[in-house]
């Protein structure tokens, strides 16, 4: 199978695999395992943190930060779009009493700091107290510039707001602006990495922060029943990823722009709205297509995609090939 559907269907290659049969493991609960503090500490290292805490998942981890950062009673500002409003089945408000305030986001995926500024609550005992302001970088696979990103510091700093990341696809976002992870790091008092997106670890994500704040953040995760034992050969994994597979985003994002182009070429299918920034590609599909027949007819020939209302997102990453794209752009012409 070809599997356009999501970079989280990137299974383990055979050296990780290996990584992982060999990693030295304890009981993480009790601190004993020394490949997940090895991970935790280069990755506090490398991007700039002074801690770092291995979890289950990105929800998890932006969970975490936002139950670290607030309290019963607070609220955090977020894009409309924002994973961590949309898709988290609303785990902030349900477990920590933390009230999310969406704003729309913008075209670029940013979010207009003045339209913010008017959503932050007086010190007033009607209103939730504004605590946090969430980001996400990629977001719909779109890059926020380092300006913005310097910006939205610049406002938090004035605001006496909390900045946290949802970088669940942080890399992709550091790999298309070609510079360090460090240069959209430093701007956040906590982020998240998925390893278990384009990364391609089978399980697992990073949440970022002070020391404060991961103290904090662990006795969440043992609070949620996030605390695990063996995990060193997850954390093996994501030690893999992270030394193995950042560069070769490029690749995913040069295959989604060659995506684009072949699909442009088809009548009926067009990119043109969303230009392709990483390894997301999103497409109209005109009406006289019906999406969900075509994407039943694509699994018969090995393609799997996941139909939307008028239109479809596809995703490249380890699994999948220049010619992979070749043999989808093939099905799709000889319907
Ligand atoms: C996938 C994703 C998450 C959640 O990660 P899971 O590991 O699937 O829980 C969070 N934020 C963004 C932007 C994501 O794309």
């Amino acid at each position: 199978m070809i599997d356009f559907r999501s970079d989280t269907v990137t299974k383990p290659c055979k050296t990780m695999l290996q990584t992982m049969v060999e990693a030295e493991v304890g009981d993480d609960v009790y601190g004993d395992d020394p490949t997940v503090n090895q991970l935790e500490q280069f990755a506090a290292q490398r991007h700039g943190f002074e801690a770092s805490v291995f979890v289950s998942s990105g929800t998890q981890a932006n969970l975490l930060a936002i139950l670290a950062h607030c309290e019963r009673g607070d609220e955090y500002l977020c894009g409309q779009s924002a994973h961590n409003y949309r898709y988290e089945a609303g785990g902030a408000a349900v477990l920590g009493s933390v009230q999310p305030q969406p704003v729309e986001n913008e075209p670029d995926g940013s979010l207009d700091l003045q339209k913010l500024a008017a959503y932050i609550k007086p010190d007033d005992f009607h209103f939730a107290r504004t605590k946090l302001l969430s980001l996400e970088n990629t977001i719909g696979g779109k890059v926020l510039s380092l300006d913005y990103l310097a910006q939205a510091r610049a406002f938090c700093d004035q605001h006496k707001l909390q900045l946290h990341l949802d970088g669940a696809r942080v890399y992709n976002a550091a790999v298309a602006l070609e510079v360090d992870i460090r240069a959209i790091a430093q701007h956040f008092d906590s982020m998240t990495i998925c390893l278990s997106k384009g990364l391609g670890a089978p399980i697992g994500s990073l949440l970022l922060g002070s020391k404060a704040l991961i103290s904090k953040a662990r006795r969440l995760r043992k609070m949620l029943g996030g605390g695990m034992r063996q995990a060193g050969i997850l954390a093996a994994a994501g030690m893999y990823a992270l030394e193995n597979n950042v560069e070769r985003l490029r690749e995913d994002h040069d295959n989604a722009r060659y995506l684009a182009e072949r699909l442009n070429e088809l009548p009926g299918f067009d990119t043109s709205a969303y230009p392709v920034q990483t390894n997301l590609v999103y497409v109209d599909v005109a009406n006289q297509v019906d999406i969900h027949k075509v994407a039943k007819d694509l699994i018969e020939q090995g393609i799997q995609i996941t139909p939307g209302y008028q239109g479809m997102r596809l995703v490249t990453h380890l699994g999948v090939s220049h010619a992979d794209i070749d043999r989808l752009i093939q099905a799709l012409k000889s319907r």
